[in-house]
């Protein structure tokens, strides 16, 4: 059985949805063939319509502001264009059923838009009751649609299949639960021999507090429910031909990679390739299910790419390069403490105790550097060490990683790499050991031409 993964640009409209329907439609045919080896699914995960869910943030940051006029009418802009998509579901009767659904969901959310402008204040948890809705509506949407062009499907509530803890906005599933939900939601709907279909990205806790999994979540529910089920493949459909060279919004002549492994997928998800979220590949790898990323728009043409444990044989020293803006570095420099027991234990503790994690390490003889994604809780950081050491930021910053299993097989990239930067200062370089990276900290500024000129270097100009 598979699971196929629709990202937001996939459910954006009623034309996106029309293609989803075929290519479910192509996947129920390949499961019932008398030679497959499971007549069950697929299951299908779906984001939020595109931009849904930032529009929901959008509406939750006015609400917390007192702005509840301007939070309402996006919250009505949001019911119309919800309601102008669910004209996709051509039986009259189920579309009125999923249009009265979803004005209730957007009558409910004005209520609680109203609650929320006069306290001025929005928690963590309002913002995943907020934020979930996306899913939910665009999943009921999705499942109707399905059924209405002759598919049958059940609607499954991903509040009651994904059991999580409470970390909201970027909670973490439960896995002893999260499997006997995921069975007792989905096992039901497959054995009446339907397409299950759930939102992404939504969760909730052992009591039933709605959670989500943080931003880009879709791809690591369709991983966790994949892993659950046993899934024979999770297939993540989105708006480019696959896991591309380097980030296609930057780097013009980007290439389609056609198959890398569980160990770079992971690298390159992590250090900002977007095209994946950096958690989808854990129980993938846990339970050794293949990932596939496809383009929904051109669903027949492209082969798109495929991760799996193995690295394909021939492949050269360099698979893709990564990259990713909005990073702080944090300088603590101690000449006293330095090499002191124990020094390096209280950095990282002190990081973690602040719940921030940290992303590329380098010392010297006198100082720590450290990157972060989330400074939210620096300045606290940054009083908690100042005790110990000499403590500084630099903002605005940015990581360049390049990534492949046969960097290790190549002792010279790394000069060539630094050659092909072409003077640019290079604020940190790490090379980890097991040698699948090699990440650059370097100037924001001049992150978009670095980009340029190593992509050229490695993969070519104009190939
Ligand atoms: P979805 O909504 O389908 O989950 P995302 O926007 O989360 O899609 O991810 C797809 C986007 O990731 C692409 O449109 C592309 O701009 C971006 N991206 C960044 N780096 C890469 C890369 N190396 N390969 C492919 N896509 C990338
Ligand atoms: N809709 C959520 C987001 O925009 C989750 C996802 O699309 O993966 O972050
Ligand atoms: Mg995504």
């Amino acid at each position: 059985m598979i699971i196929c993964k629709f990202g937001g640009t996939s459910v954006a409209d009623r034309e996106a949805i029309t293609r989803l329907i075929g290519i479910i439609r192509a996947a129920r045919q390949a499961a019932i063939q008398p030679e497959s080896p499971d007549w069950r699914g697929p299951v299908v995960v779906v984001s939020a319509l595109g931009g849904a869910t930032d529009r929901l943030l959008g509406v939750a940051a006015e609400a917390g502001a007192g702005d509840i006029e301007g939070a309402t009418q996006h919250v009505r802009a949001l019911c119309d264009r919800h309601i102008e998509v669910a004209g996709i579901i051509t039986t009259p009767a189920e579309r009125t059923k999923v249009e009265q659904f979803i004005r209730q969901e957007f009558a409910e959310l004005e209520r609680i838009v109203g609650a929320l402008g006069v306290l001025r204040e929005v928690s963590p948890r309002w913002l995943d009751a907020i934020a979930s809705m996306g899913e939910i509506l665009s999943s009921r949407i999705v499942g109707a649609a399905l059924a209405s062009h002759g598919l049958a499907a059940g609607w499954v509530d991903a509040r009651k299949a994904i059991v999580t803890n409470s970390e909201f906005t970027s909670a973490a599933p439960l896995w002893d639960e999260t499997t006997a939900a995921v069975h007792k939601t989905i096992d039901p709907v497959l054995i009446e021999r339907k397409i299950a279909v759930v939102g992404g990205f939504v969760g909730a806790t052992r009591d039933g507090v709605t959670t989500t999994l943080g931003r880009g979540g879709s791809d690591y529910s369709a991983a966790i429910i994949g892993s659950c089920l046993d899934a024979s493949e999770i297939q993540i459909w989105t708006d480019v031909d696959g896991m591309l060279t380097a980030d296609p919004r930057i780097v013009k002549h980007t290439h389609v990679v056609p198959q890398l492994s569980f160990d770079e997928a992971s690298e390159l998800a992590y250090f900002g390739a977007k095209v994946l979220h950096p958690a989808t590949i854990q129980p993938a790898v846990a339970k050794n299910i293949p990932v596939r990323i496809l383009n929904s728009k051109r669903p027949s043409d492209i082969s798109g790419t495929l991760v799996t444990s193995s690295r394909p044989a021939g492949a050269g020293p360099l698979t893709a390069i990564a990259s990713k803006k909005g990073v702080t570095v944090v300088d603590i420099a101690s000449t006293r403490m330095l090499m002191a027991h124990g020094f390096l234990r209280r950095i990282f503790e002190t990081f973690e105790r602040f719940k921030t994690p940290v992303d590329v390490v380098t010392t010297s003889e006198v100082s720590v550097s450290v990157t972060i994604d989330d400074t939210r809780r620096v300045p606290e950081i940054m009083a908690a060490l100042s005790e110990v050491a000499d403590v500084t930021r630099e903002d605005h910053m940015a990581i360049l990683c390049a990534v492949g299993d046969g960097l290790q097989n190549d002792p010279a990239f790394v000069g060539r790499l630094l050659e092909a930067m072409e003077g640019v200062p290079v604020r940190m370089l790490s090379q980890a050991a097991a040698r699948r990276n090699i990440t650059l900290v370097i100037g924001e500024a001049d992150l978009e031409s670095s980009l340029r000129r190593v992509h050229d270097r490695f993969f070519g100009a104009h190939a």
